[in-house]
């Protein structure tokens, strides 16, 4: 173990984000500086988070994530604007084949039941779901965007993953660019886990940062997702296959996003 503390332990006043003092992964305590990220140019950039991205690694699993996460205060200024894509309903003929190659493919592991699509944003991976009989629902945080999937006529929750109460309801979880986003991505997985049948699947995307597209961004200086806001985690296939099986999912199949750059997508079973 090393003898100096990792990171700063004195809180700032104004400080946009909650520190970690560990790994929010492992919970270990020996995690460093690994580089910086500028995120001025986000489109949700605001000042009050500072325009310097702090990325961590923790020495014990290899982790990679930011110094700190956001206040509640700080995350709902930067989430208080929404992007026209993201809204029920946008570029839904387009999305559509997007959505089918992903459907398709979790279709092969679990044929029916209700699938709950977390964060649903346009609610395309939904409408395509329902195409091949599944029942489809979201969930989100934001009251509007809910109300609008309602008005497309699918059932939508607003509430956080981790607070729905409806156990072993769903037989697909779909959590689209939702663990990167979350302060800690365990407690998703508890929940989804909670949340699905027995053979359930979670279809999981998010960037592979131990990739060879990732590295060449990274040569090229040109990997924007050192300066993304919104995301807390940077993970590799490796560490995201080990989280699953920790939680007690059975990784069943690897692909490249097509939505994303630099992107994995997982399907995983509950066991
Ligand atoms: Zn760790």
């Amino acid at each position: 173990m090393s003898a100096s503390p990792a990171i700063a332990a004195t809180p700032v006043t104004n400080q946009p984000r909650l520190l970690y003092d560990a790994c929010p992964l492992c919970s270990a305590a020996e995690i460093s500086t690994l580089r910086t990220g500028d995120c001025s140019g986000h489109p949700l950039y605001k000042p009050v988070v500072g325009p310097t991205m702090v990325w961590m690694r923790c020495a014990a699993c290899g982790h990679v994530f930011t110094d700190g996460y956001f206040t509640d205060e700080v995350s709902a200024e930067i989430f208080s604007s929404t992007n026209p894509n993201q809204q029920p309903g946008a570029g839904f003929e387009q999305n559509r084949y997007l959505s089918a190659r992903i459907v398709e493919r979790v279709a092969r592991y679990v044929a029916d039941g209700c699938w709950l699509d977390v964060g649903f944003g346009n609610g395309s991976l939904l409408f395509t779901a329902e195409e091949w009989g599944f029942e489809p629902h979201g969930l989100d945080l934001r009251p509007s965007t809910a109300q609008g999937l309602r008005r497309l006529g699918i059932e939508a929750h607003c509430a956080d993953l981790t607070t729905l109460d409806a156990p072993g309801r769903y037989s697909v979880i779909s959590l689209a660019d939702v663990l990167e986003h979350m302060p800690y991505p365990g407690e998703g997985l508890v929940a989804a886990h909670r949340l699905l049948r027995e053979d359930g699947v979670i279809f999981a995307s998010m960037p592979n940062y131990d990739c060879a597209v990732w590295r060449l961004l990274d040569a090229a200086e040109a990997n924007p997702y050192w300066g993304e806001l919104e995301h807390f985690h940077n993970f590799s296939r490796r560490r995201l296959y080990e989280l699953l099986d920790e939680h007690g999912f059975e990784p069943l199949h690897y692909a490249v996003s097509e939505r994303y750059r630099a992107c994995m997508e997982v399907i995983a079973r509950r066991v």
